[in-house]
């Protein structure tokens, strides 16, 4: 019997490895400094019982079939398509911007060949398409960039489009189609019962225990570790030795309203240029829930605060390098995950790593 497993972090990256370890017959100890499991995609009922999603909304999405049949081991589905608004001068708009966005804003009436005409008119080219800017400006011109993109990424990051790397805003697709789906994935779906019992259910192994409320430093110490999964910031691992990396962390404002039953025609409407929050979610969208009241959050960028998105420049990058460096040669530590990896992941992404990471971590140990 090999000694047990540490695993720092009870997110995606954290529990997907636990399971995948504890199933091949490792013995794992998983810890968190939160009280709760499942990371930032951890929900709960809020007071009036309606299923929210305490660190802003999760929406999942993949064109893995692997992510996807591994996730439904541990929960069964809603099926699920997101769709996001975009408030501008007022009103709000299909976005991402697609071909009735256009012709809501300007009063047009363009069919597809009209649409992709349109955005080769105003489209800046740009050539080599470097940051975020680059990329919109590059397909959709100046004044959509102002209207949509411009002030809510100064707003969502604390920097200039144009000091981002270009796949923050290649996130968003540009659609000559009427489709007004956030994402194209194959799959997309929520969890049926919600995030949270999915995550109990990855845990609920014989070979698993499940520590919460403590830190990292302090649990290791205690010794007599095989191996050790780190899922945290990794410039905290190193004792921020290098300088701290950036990372961009947000204030949620939970907000239920009693006697509406709805509050917003979509899951989701974007802010760009109003208000100091990027985005309001009304959960029931989401989650289906049947409730007489309904349940919203508004998320405020801000710099300090728990890390929640790593911040994409060659700068950041650079600096993370230099933290890699270090971790590829650490003894005994596997790091994984959105803030282990500095790497702007989805849920599914993260799956995706940890799998891969516990597989070859298997491989070392057998
Ligand atoms: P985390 O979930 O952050 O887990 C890391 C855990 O490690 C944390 O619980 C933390 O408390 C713990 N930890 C850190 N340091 C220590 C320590 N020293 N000791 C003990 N514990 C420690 N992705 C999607 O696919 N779809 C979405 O719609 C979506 N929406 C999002 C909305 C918001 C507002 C945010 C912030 C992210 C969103 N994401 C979404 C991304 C998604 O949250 C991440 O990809 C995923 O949760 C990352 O999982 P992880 O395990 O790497 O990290
Ligand atoms: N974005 C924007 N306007 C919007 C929505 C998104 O400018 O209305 C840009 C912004 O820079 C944002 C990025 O596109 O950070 C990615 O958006 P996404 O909705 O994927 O962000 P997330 O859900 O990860 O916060």
């Amino acid at each position: 019997m090999t000694a047990p497993i540490l695993i720092t972090g009870c997110g995606f990256a954290g529990c997907t490895a636990a399971r995948e370890l504890a199933d091949a017959g490792h013995h794992v100890h998983i810890i968190d400094k939160r009280p709760h499991i499942a990371g930032n995609a951890f929900d709960e009922p809020d007071a009036h019982g309606v299923l929210v999603h305490r660190y802003g909304p999760h929406i999942f999405h993949t064109n893995s079939e692997r992510v996807w049949q591994y996730l439904s081991r541990f929960t069964e589905w809603r099926p699920y398509e997101h769709r996001v608004l975009g408030v501008v001068d007022g009103k709000r708009y299909p976005f991402p911007i697609n071909r009735d966005t256009l012709n809501q804003l300007y009063g047009l009436d363009l069919d597809e060949a009209g649409a992709t005409a349109f955005f080769e008119r105003v489209r800046e080219p740009r050539e080599p398409v470097r940051s975020s800017e680059d990329v919109v400006l590059n397909s959709v011109g100046r004044d959509l960039y102002e209207k949509f993109f411009l002030n809510y990424t100064r707003k969502q990051w604390g920097v200039e489009p144009s000091q981002l790397k270009a796949g923050v805003a290649a996130r968003i697709p540009v659609r000559t189609n009427t489709d007004d789906r956030y994402f194209t994935d194959t799959f997309q779906a929520m969890p049926l019962h919600g995030y949270t019992k999915m995550f109990e259910r990855m845990l609920a192994h014989p070979n698993i225990t499940v520590e919460l409320g403590v830190d990292f430093a302090d649990v290791r110490q205690r010794g007599g570790w095989g191996h050790v999964v780190y899922t945290g910031p990794i410039d905290a691992y190193f004792g921020h030795c290098h300088g701290p990396l950036p990372y961009r962390s947000l204030r949620f404002e939970h907000e239920h309203l009693a006697g509406t039953a709805q509050y917003q025609p979509t899951g989701t409407v974007n802010y760009p240029n109003d208000h100091a929050y990027t985005r309001i979610t009304e959960f029931k969208h989401l989650t289906g829930q049947q409730h007489a009241g309904t349940s919203i959050v508004r998320e405020y960028p801000q710099a300090e605060g728990d890390p929640y998105y790593p911040i994409p420049s060659d700068e950041n990058e650079a600096l993370f390098k230099r933290y890699q460096e270090l971790a590829d040669v650490e003894p005994g530590v596997t790091f994984v995950g959105r803030l282990a990896e500095y790497r702007y992941y989805n849920m599914d992404q993260v799956v995706g790593a940890a799998l891969a990471a516990a597989q070859k971590l298997l491989e070392r140990l057998a």
